[in-house]
């Protein structure tokens, strides 16, 4: 290969991975109330545009870039996201230097027990190789000793009690999806301090990984929109929320299936309660209710997949240059984020993406609906995806090599 094209693959192997550190320190978990507002008021002749705002969101408010012009016309929403934005802060404090620090596997035997098989998975798995790294763990390809069957296991180890009920709620929601476009569920394990969690392996990686490397054609495009809503259907049909719906979470295989991963933010809701109000998941893909602070439901997943659908066109997804601040302010106060080039793209798609970010979620198209628009009707066939997940395994190995 030339030294042009060599440095061009590395430079996108390095992209997708601080592509990948910036959304990870992006990600967020909210939940608690926090209510100072009352001291604060807007000024025109002040800095920032408001006075009596404590040190550190003043500070936030010049980094991120909000122009006083911004906050005098959207006080409100300025103030709203910036709270939204402060409570994760808050949560990860609430946890002593002991309750971090102490030796969880008591903790993680006694919450997990219904959900972990008690035999070693030393003896259930062999051959362990390093396949990908989350954040609460690394994941290997495996082979399960008694069916031969080539599996991957997520290990974590240290887990805390911040995402201890995180890997609670992820085991709990996928072992009870089975569905052809949602990775299955193997068992879980502990060992020692680590816990194993196994589930079916996915040979092409994810999305983001192909997003960085290949161009997608709208056909492309409308068939992992298609699997994704066929997927979501389901999960809204148990009256479930994702909450994380980003193209990181969509794992694809070599025979060009795609299905969903990732449930650890997953909610369920019941018939008393069908709306919730915690904020989690990834700022650029949240939608604007849940950054206002409003009650939602499965909506919010539709709105992220028309975010995925942008990443899918453009690379990335909508103002990922800006800090998370900035972008959490313009989702809550633009109209649907745009395609930067609409012209180059057909009505269809264009409808399609417009019927997703619709920012009222009561209007907002449902996956049944979306699965009957036009723009999937231009779905390809899944094996149209096969030469962009080769595409993208190659340009993984090479730049690991
Ligand atoms: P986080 O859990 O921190 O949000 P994540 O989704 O990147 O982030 P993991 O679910 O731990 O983290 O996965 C890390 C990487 O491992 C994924 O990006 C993917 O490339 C790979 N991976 C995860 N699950 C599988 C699987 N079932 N089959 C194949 N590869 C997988």
């Amino acid at each position: 290969m030339s030294n042009q094209k060599n440095n061009k693959q590395q430079k996108k192997g390095f992209m997708v991975g601080i592509k990948k550190v910036l959304k990870k320190k992006n990600k967020m978990d909210i939940s608690l109330p926090y209510n100072f507002k009352h001291n604060i008021h807007v000024d025109f002749n002040s800095e920032t545009g408001f006075t009596g705002l404590p040190e550190q969101w003043e500070q936030r408010i010049k980094q991120s870039g909000i122009t006083k012009e911004e906050v005098l016309e959207n006080s409100e929403t300025v103030l709203d996201v910036l709270k939204f934005q402060d409570q994760s802060t808050i949560k990860g404090q609430q946890l002593t230097e002991e309750e971090k620090n102490q030796s969880q596997t008591t903790n993680v035997k006694r919450t997990l027990n219904d959900l972990i098989s008690h035999e070693d998975p030393n003896k259930i798995f062999n051959n362990l190789e390093k396949i990908g790294e989350g954040s609460t763990g690394l994941v290997y390809k495996t082979t399960h000793i008694k069916t031969s069957k080539v599996v991957a296991v997520k290990v974590m180890s240290n887990i805390g009690e911040q995402n201890m009920k995180m890997i609670q709620n992820e085991i709990a929601m996928m072992r009870s999806c089975k569905h052809k476009n949602v990775v299955e569920y193997v068992g879980s394990f502990l060992s020692g301090d680590n816990l194993w969690v196994a589930m079916e392996y996915m040979d092409g990686g994810n999305l983001t990984e192909v997003i960085s490397v290949c161009k997608m054609s709208e056909p492309q495009i409308a068939v992992v929109c298609k699997e994704n809503l066929r997927a979501l259907n389901y999960i809204h049909g148990l009256n479930r929320i994702h909450r994380d719906i980003k193209s990181d979470n969509v794992l694809l295989n070599t025979n060009g299936a795609v299905k969903l991963a990732d449930f650890g933010y997953c909610a369920q809701l019941t018939e008393e309660v069908t709306k919730r109000n915690s904020v989690v998941g990834t700022p650029y893909w949240m939608a604007p209710e849940l950054i206002r602070g409003q009650d939602y439901g499965v909506k919010v997943d539709i709105w992220s997949l028309g975010i995925m659908a942008i990443e899918m066109a453009e690379g990335e997804p909508p103002y990922l240059e800006y800090p998370p601040l900035r972008a959490l302010f313009l989702i809550a106060t633009h109209g649907p984020p745009e395609l930067n080039e609409p012209e180059k793209w057909s009505d269809e798609f264009k409808d399609f993406l417009a019927k997703c970010l619709d920012q009222n979620p009561d209007t907002r198209a449902s996956a049944d609906q979306l699965l009957r628009h036009p723009f999937i009707r231009k779905a390809c066939s899944l094996r149209g995806l096969v030469p962009l997940v080769k595409r993208a395994m190659l340009a993984q190995n090479e730049y690991e090599y």
